[in-house]
């Protein structure tokens, strides 16, 4: 069983500096404003977060996040489970530091204010609500009301095959 995560707060660029390393399991429950998008509540992720300095004295986390939380597919509204694995590269910029150019900057980091109290769990939930889809569906599903009919499919079923073509 895995444990959950201790250290819910740190101290970023010490985190970094000392070449840190944490791992553990969230529970989705314990993330507020993603339990607002979630059908359901139960469940976990599986997180790992490793600090280090590189050569030019940037301090760096490393943060990944793995798990299958269920959303609400926008066709049916049933749940639907999306399975994340997340790998997310974040540079910490000291007070005063210079931020990264925007255009410079690649996609696979990002740029976050060093904290000294910096919360774990919001991190997570940052990441986690971006890599969630705007309108998760599944692959195959009915809206709701969609009466079946005497053929056994449903009108909407025939409409949709119909705009396929
Ligand atoms: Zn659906």
């Amino acid at each position: 069983m895995a444990r959950a995560l201790t250290e819910l707060v740190l101290d970023g660029l010490e985190f970094a500096r000392c070449g840190r390393a944490l791992s553990g399991i969230v529970s989705f429950a314990d993330l507020p404003r993603l339990t607002d998008v979630l059908a359901d509540d139960c469940g976990h992720f599986t997180v790992s977060l490793e600090g280090h300095r590189d050569d030019e004295g940037k301090s760096w986390l490393d943060l990944k996040i793995s798990g299958e939380p269920m959303v609400y597919c926008q066709r049916c509204l049933a749940g639907v489970s999306f399975p994340l694995s997340i790998e997310s590269r974040l540079q910490l910029i000291p007070p005063g530091g210079q931020w990264p150019d925007d255009d410079l900057e690649d996609d696979s980091c990002d740029a976050i204010s060093a904290e000294n109290a910096l919360s774990v769990l919001s991190l997570v939930e940052d990441e986690v609500l971006l890599a969630l889809p705007i309108a998760p569906r599944h692959e195959q599903c009915e809206p709701p009301g969609a009466a079946v009919n005497e053929y056994g499919a449903s009108p909407f079923a025939v409409l949709a095959a119909f705009r396929k073509h």
